[in-house]
């Protein structure tokens, strides 16, 4: 089903060459980790990130040799939009704004007051930059802890809620907010309170989620909750391990949702006493070559391994094959084409995606 058809409504906000929320696809955000002062590690990383599928990507800018380095890296041939992490400075995100950053990351109510604010609004209006509130468990004002006894969903909300009111007294309305916690379930809890209470598109995931292993459940869980309610605009799927690893994984989740890039999806059964083929051989060979095909529309594909479930399955598929003793059957937008031998199933079905 088409994201668009249920997902809530959101202001469009342009990031440089990206739109999040509106009708534009979810897109897909990791950070640096490398030195922002180095501008080689920092050039090397971000084209490394934008040849994973990278759509923004984010670096904080602690210092004034970041900002020069930020300079450096909008001059040069990386086309991402890049985002300006800033924390409590409020000059930085002024110098960072100035140097060409696409968005800032920043908490208004952690710069030390309106006048600064103010400022922030200013620089950011002069080239039409949006900003991203960012609240996690850890940055919730202790008057909201006290208030609802911790950084729960409703304490995570109100905060990103005050921040945004900051920025609202300036008429300043290009914000994009993410409410994050390590705990899946608060993470869920504050961002369906949030979507509820305000038309900000929203940057969503689980925040210190852990090793590759758990964090890509946890963030799969809370990120694919949210999505499947309708909420979200961009991701960022945080893992302990390398920011490719984090775009690759981000993207999987979309696709594995029908709402990414890849147009290819592939049902396939999980084998049973029953199965005469060596399926799971077949459908992995197959998926490795299908990664490489970008088609212009979604192409359903199934290889089931019996004709138990099997035809029924490939009828629903543009194309699709169920097994039998040592060969398959062939469909075509539930016809049957013709039996084909197991050994050359992979071949074929790519042969008959490209005269789709
Ligand atoms: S489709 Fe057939 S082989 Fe596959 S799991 Fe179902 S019954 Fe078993």
């Amino acid at each position: 089903m088409d994201y668009n058809a249920y997902r809530r409504k959101t202001i469009p906000v342009r990031v440089g060459n990206i739109v999040i929320g509106g009708d534009a696809p979810v897109s897909v955000q990791s950070m640096t980790n490398v030195p922002s002062s180095d501008f080689g590690a920092l050039y090397a990383q971000m084209k490394e990130l934008e040849n994973a599928g990278c759509d923004i990507v984010r670096m904080t800018v602690p210092d004034m040799e970041s900002v020069k380095v930020l300079a450096e890296i909008k001059a040069s041939d990386v086309k991402m939009p890049v985002v300006a992490d800033i924390h409590f400075n409020y000059r930085l995100a002024i110098e960072a704004a100035n140097a060409g950053a696409d968005k800032i990351r920043i908490n208004p109510g952690n710069i030390g007051g309106e006048d600064r604010v103010k400022e922030v609004v200013r620089a950011c209006n002069a080239r039409n930059l949006p900003i991203r509130i960012g609240v996690n468990s850890g940055s919730v004002e202790k008057d909201m802890l006290v208030k609802y006894g911790g950084p729960t969903p409703e304490a995570l909300a109100e905060s990103a809620l005050y921040h945004a009111s900051l920025l609202e007294k300036n008429d300043f309305d290009r914000i994009v907010i993410s409410v994050k916690s390590s705990d899946v379930r608060t993470t869920i809890g504050a961002y369906r309170l949030l979507s509820e209470k305000c038309p900000y598109p929203l940057h969503i995931g689980v925040t210190e989620a852990g090793t590759y292993n758990m964090g890509i459940v946890k963030s799969f869980v809370g990120i694919g909750s949210l999505l499947s309610d309708g909420i979200g605009d961009t991701v960022r799927v945080s893992l302990t391990d390398s920011p490719a690893r984090e775009v690759v994984e981000g993207k999987r989740l979309l696709d594995g949702l029908g709402i990414g890039k890849s147009r290819i999806n592939i049902t396939s059964c999980p084998t049973c006493g029953r199965t005469r083929i060596n399926l799971i051989d077949i459908v992995n060979d197959l998926e490795a070559h299908l990664d490489e095909m970008h088609p212009s529309r979604e192409i359903r594909v199934a290889v089931m391994g019996c004709a138990v479930n099997g035809p029924g399955e490939a009828r629903e598929a543009d194309i699709g094959v169920a097994g039998g003793d040592g060969d398959a059957l062939l469909f075509r937008h539930g016809e049957v084409i013709r039996k084909i031998p197991q050994d050359r199933i992979r071949e074929i079905l790519t042969e008959e995606i490209n005269k789709l």
